[in-house]
């Protein structure tokens, strides 16, 4: 049996760095991965991606598999019993709930977000934050035309805006890089369509329960990383000294 946490756990005030329950939503092709990459690398925090877990679980086969597969590149949702399951079967495999996470392409609807606090509050824990990335419909275009990411690590690529070292290969794990399957115009097309149609209803939730912080997915990675730590010291999510280490990270 899991042992109760103490209550202090789910105070946000005082909480480090490395403790931080993130949440990042935007459209697809927002720039959510990658910063999440970067911020789940510097903050010392897990990255889940449902996007990569169900991308796994296609290459793992099967019925499930085959399922999963048809509604991933036909662009539409998986049902949301499918996604939180598995993103809860996979979090509490790895006792994830000790530390902090991102989650990044999860929750998409609303029935994803409240059976999420739902699976929080059993754990006497809570989000810290909710971004999301309000990205402009040409940006969006752009960045997943050039989109290319690495089946082995899931790293993921832009042609033009974040090239790999050597065209075409992974910088972390040297497997060739691919165009995913969804991110066809005519596909994109359709998940921009969900997107908008899920979205408001989303963003209103968090938006009611002050968990919500806007900021401009348009700009670049780094003036998006600093404004995301000034927003964590704003709200005294990191103490002075952690914004200051996480302000001076490089790698
Ligand atoms: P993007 O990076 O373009 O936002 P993702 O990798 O997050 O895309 O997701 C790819 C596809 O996986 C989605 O179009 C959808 O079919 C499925 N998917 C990912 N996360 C979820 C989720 N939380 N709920 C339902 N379907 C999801
Ligand atoms: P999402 O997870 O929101 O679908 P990704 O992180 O996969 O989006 O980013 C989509 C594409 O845009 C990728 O090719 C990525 O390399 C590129 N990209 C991500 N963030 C930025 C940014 N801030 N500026 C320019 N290009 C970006
Ligand atoms: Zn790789």
């Amino acid at each position: 049996m899991v042992s109760p946490k103490p209550e202090a756990d789910t105070a946000s005030a005082g909480a480090s760095a490395n403790r931080l329950r993130l949440v990042l939503l935007g459209p697809p092709g927002a720039g959510k991965g990658t910063l999440a990459e970067v911020l789940a690398r510097r903050l010392r925090v897990e990255h889940w991606a449902t996007g990569d877990l169900l991308r796994l679980a296609v290459r793992n086969g099967g019925v499930l598999g085959a399922e999963l597969k048809r509604y991933i590149d036909s662009g539409e949702l998986v049902p949301d019993e499918l996604v939180i399951r598995l993103l809860l079967d996979r979090m509490s495999d790895g006792g994830a709930w000790q530390t902090g996470f991102i989650l990044d392409g999860f929750p998409r609807t609303v029935e994803q977000a409240r059976q999420f606090d739902m699976a929080l509050q059993r754990q006497r824990l809570r989000l810290d934050l909710v971004f999301h990335f309000a990205t402009s419909t040409p940006v969006i275009i752009n960045r997943l035309s050039g989109r290319r990411v690495c089946p082995r690590c899931q790293k993921s690529y832009h042609v033009r805006n974040i090239p790999p070292k050597k065209p075409g290969v992974c910088d972390q794990c040297g497997e060739s890089l691919v165009q995913r399957e969804d991110d066809r115009e005519a596909t994109v097309r359709h998940r921009l369509e969900i997107y908008g149609a899920e979205s408001a209803l989303l963003l209103q939730y968090y938006q009611e329960r002050g968990l919500l912080a806007e900021v401009n997915g348009d700009w670049d990675i780094e003036l998006l990383y600093r404004t995301l730590i000034s927003i964590f010291d704003r709200r005294a999510l990191v103490t002075s000294a952690e914004r200051d280490s996480l302000l001076a990270a490089t790698s």
